[in-house]
């Protein structure tokens, strides 16, 4: 393979986190499948923004950020990893949040309540207002600061679930397919182009949980990331597979996104959240009892945490 240039990260989270079989869920689906715990990434409740902060963080220390800002709807995952990341880092983190969604101090909200993080709420459904409002809040402090996008998917994010893929291949199992939520794209790109450079032979399946246009920001993101590896992708959408579990809406509950989030709990003992990663899994069931998987096959579908998320509101 090709020399890859990974940037510097900082180490922030317990890695590699285990791959273990889910026996009982294999058992009822007919086929083999496997998850990968990024819900025990040692940061806070664990989830997939760890890897994407490493990357992320360093970037920001190197450029003598105090202050860091990030967003999200009122319940992101995210935006509670990076307040905790910063803290350790004794970073100032401001959340400036979308003021739609579950509000009242649960979940994240609760969390974020514990250690005392500065949450603003913007009342708007533009990304572009809230970053506005960043560097209206960042120039006023008189400190320099730095902006994590939402979820922390641009390429630098990205870059973290190469990683990924690259420690799935030194964990010595190999697999036919990966499954994961897309919410904000970089996870699924960095599993895309990952997939690409060190498992040609593993199908990528992203289970779609926004309405944004994945297709096109999945293939942005994988060529953006491979530049700053010096890597050539050529992305294209025939590298992975998109489904849409979206529901009646981000962040809005599914029946079939709850029943998974029960199957789990019920059949292995494991908390996925209905915002991401129960949907998601329900995209797997359905999958699988459509005959998409044959009985030999090898699925590993990626925990991505939510834990906080879980907690926000009763399904
Ligand atoms: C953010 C998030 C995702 C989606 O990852 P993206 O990289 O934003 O697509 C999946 N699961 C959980 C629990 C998350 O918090």
């Amino acid at each position: 393979m090709e020399h890859l240039n990974f940037p510097n990260k900082l180490s922030l989270g317990i890695f590699p986190t285990p791959i273990h079989k889910l026996n009982n869920i294999s058992r009822i689906l007919g086929c083999n499948v496997f998850i990968k715990r990024d819900d025990m990434t040692g940061i806070a409740l664990g989830g997939n923004k760890v890897r994407k902060l490493e990357y992320l963080l360093y970037d920001a220390q190197n450029k003598g950020a105090e202050v860091v800002f990030t967003t999200g709807g009122a319940q992101s995952n995210h935006a509670m990893l990076t307040a905790a990341a910063c803290s350790r880092l004794n970073m100032t983190p401001i959340l400036v949040l979308k003021q739609k969604g579950i509000m009242g101090k649960k979940g994240n909200l609760y969390l974020e309540d514990l250690m005392g993080t500065d949450v603003r709420f913007v009342n708007t459904d533009s990304y572009d207002v809230i970053y506005e409002e960043m560097d209206r809040i960042g120039t006023e402090l008189g400190k320099p600061f730095y902006k994590i996008p939402c979820g922390g998917s641009n390429a630098l994010g990205t870059i973290g679930y190469v990683d990924c893929v690259r420690e799935i291949k030194t964990q010595g199992m190999e697999f036919t397919h990966i499954i994961c939520a897309e919410g904000s794209g970089g996870t699924m790109a960095g599993l895309a182009l990952g997939a690409k450079l060190f498992l040609p032979g593993t199908r990528v399946i992203g289970m779609m949980v926004d309405s944004d246009p994945f297709a096109e920001i999945t293939v942005g993101l994988m060529n953006e990331a491979a530049a700053i590896l010096g890597a050539k992708a050529d992305a294209t959408t025939a590298d992975f597979d998109l489904y849409d579990l979206c529901g009646p809406g981000y962040a809005i509950p599914s029946e079939e996104g709850n029943a998974a989030v029960r199957m789990m709990a019920k059949e292995e003992g494991i908390f996925l959240d209905p915002v991401y990663t129960g949907k998601a899994f329900a995209g797997l069931v359905d999958l699988a009892k459509k005959g998409a998987f044959q009985a030999e096959d090898r699925i590993l579908f990626l925990h991505s945490g939510g834990a906080g998320g879980l907690f926000a509101q009763d399904i």
